[in-house]
Parts: C-alpha cells; structure tokens; sequence
C-alpha cells in the first residue's frame, strides 16, 4: 500500500503525514497512534494502510491484514504497559456501531477499569 491511495479519510491524511497525530508504531502495513480524544488514560488507535472503510467492508484477501492488526495491538498494548492490567480491543462498525472515521480502526482502550456493557 503506497501513501497516495491510502483514502482520503482524516485518517488517510495521517497516513500521508499529511495532518499530525502521535504515533506509537508504523510498518508496511499498518500505523497506531493515540485518538485526539481519549476516551480512557490510554487509548489508541491502530489503522490499516489499506483504505478499508470497516470491517464490513473486509474480505477473505484482508485475513492475513486482519491477523496482522491484531497482532500489532497486542504488541502495541504491551509496550504501552497494558498486559498485566487487561485492556479493551473495540471495532465501530457502520451507523449503530457508532463509527465517524470511515477508515477501518481497532480502538485500545485501558488505563482504567472499563464497564460492561457499553452505552
Ligand atoms: P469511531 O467513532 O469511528 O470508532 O472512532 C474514531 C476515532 O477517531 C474517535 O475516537 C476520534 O476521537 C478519533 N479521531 C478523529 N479525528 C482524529 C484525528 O484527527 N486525530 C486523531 N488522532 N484521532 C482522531
């Protein structure tokens, strides 16, 4: 995935370095950085570079992608010193999952004792 058709989301323009975010994690395929507004001490976002718009819209070509974000928030999680406390790994998806960002996003979410079930 090469910048120039990573979308043309708010979420591409981070990709392009286009707008600044603080990012935590960047390699071929995908970058993390924190959410500009925090909804827990820690919570970042980790973004394919593929310009998918959700879930929804993946496919069986995406799985090894898919596998790949997962892994990163893991690893991301566990450098920002989530292991040991537990964290919250949340897709958005579509109008009733209450997704802004069209750009398919993982949320991590930690740093505090999360409730169930969300609002
Ligand atoms: P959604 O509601 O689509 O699941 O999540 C979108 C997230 O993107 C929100 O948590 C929102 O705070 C975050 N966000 C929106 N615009 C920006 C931005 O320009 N920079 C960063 N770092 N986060 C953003």
């Amino acid at each position: 995935m090469t910048p120039a058709n990573s979308g043309n989301t708010i979420f591409g323009k981070i990709i392009r370095r286009e707008i600044p975010a603080d990012i935590l994690y960047e390699d071929d395929l995908c970058l993390a950085f924190r959410d500009v507004n925090p909804q827990a001490p820690t919570h970042v976002l980790v973004i394919p570079k593929k310009p998918l718009t959700d879930l929804s819209a993946a496919s069986t070509e995406d799985k090894a992608l898919l596998g790949h974000l997962l892994i990163t928030v893991k690893d991301v999680a566990a450098q920002l010193g989530l292991t040991e406390s537990g964290y919250r790994v949340v897709i958005n998806t579509g109008k009733d999952g209450g997704q802004t960002v069209f750009h398919l996003h993982l949320h991590i979410l930690g740093g505090r004792s999360l409730q169930w079930p969300p609002g």
